[in-house]
């Protein structure tokens, strides 16, 4: 953090530097860039950019403070922003099943295995195009929202990294987006998973799915159908879980609608 606070000093006396709107943990900065511009990175992570805009995901466990964009280009230059906090509510589940709570050592052994190879996709960054289009691949009633604070059972877990939709199981799936499969699989949390892969380091997920309907290494569009809705893993009942990733951080899901199918 000190350290953090030194280089953003440091950037504002050697310039040229801009500031940016405030933003949340969970949201999305939209970072407008000069003509120049090779790569923008924020902790060295590079940015998916569209429209010469940078779109910027700040996870949930970004800390409240000074941030800087580091832009590199004909001129490189560095964007200060500020992380405000924001209070998600809490939302307490019962889970019928104790060890989607209490995992024995074995089963922690999986979840932690489970949890780097998500990581290494969820931080992959393949170059190309970001799509134009992006949809919520269903329509029905949000049953939890993104960013909740979690007590399972009334132990407190991990926040909610995305936006869940009520939907009966068997209902059909489809890409939010053009992609590639890049992991598909069943995990201990999230049960029947599928992950795409939009390019620019823009990866979706969908999971507690009844059937994958996809392989990995396949090139889907927008409505192909990625699997079925059910209640596989960690899931009180049928429902979409839905997580949208940029730069390696989940956001908020219909934020990143608004924002990545906005007209240039
Ligand atoms: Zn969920």
């Amino acid at each position: 953090m000190a350290k953090m606070r030194r280089s953003v000093l440091l950037a504002m006396l050697l310039g040229p530097f801009v500031v940016l709107a405030d933003v949340v943990p969970g949201g999305i900065l939209v970072v407008p860039l000069p003509a120049d511009v090779v790569m923008v990175t924020f902790e060295d992570r590079p940015l998916l950019i569209r429209n010469s805009k940078a779109i910027v995901g700040i996870g949930l466990t970004v800390v409240p403070g000074n941030q800087m964009l580091e832009i590199s280009g004909d001129t490189p230059r560095s964007h200060v922003f500020k992380v405000v906090p924001k209070n998600y509510p809490e939302q307490r589940i019962q889970i019928a099943n104790q060890k989607m709570v209490d995992p024995d050592p074995e089963s922690l052994k999986r979840i932690e295995s489970e949890a780097i190879r998500m990581e290494a996709i969820y931080r992959s960054f393949t170059s190309g195009p970001a799509p134009t289009v992006f949809n919520k691949p269903l329509n029905g009633r949000t049953s939890s929202p993104f960013g909740f604070r979690r007590v399972f059972n009334g132990e407190a877990r991990n926040p909610h990294s995305g936006l869940d939709i009520a939907a009966p199981s068997g209902t059909p799936v489809p890409s939010p987006a053009n992609g590639a499969i890049v992991l598909t699989g069943d995990f201990y949390f999230n049960g029947l998973s599928v992950f795409v892969d939009h390019g620019q380091g823009f990866i979706t997920m969908v999971c507690h799915l009844s059937v994958i309907g996809v392989k990995e290494g396949q090139m889907v569009k927008t409505g192909d159908i990625l699997g079925k809705v059910g209640a596989t893993g960690r899931a009180t009942g049928p429902h979409l879980h839905w997580s949208v990733s940029l730069n390696g951080y989940r956001v908020e899901p219909m934020e990143a609608v608004r924002i990545i199918s906005a007209k240039p």
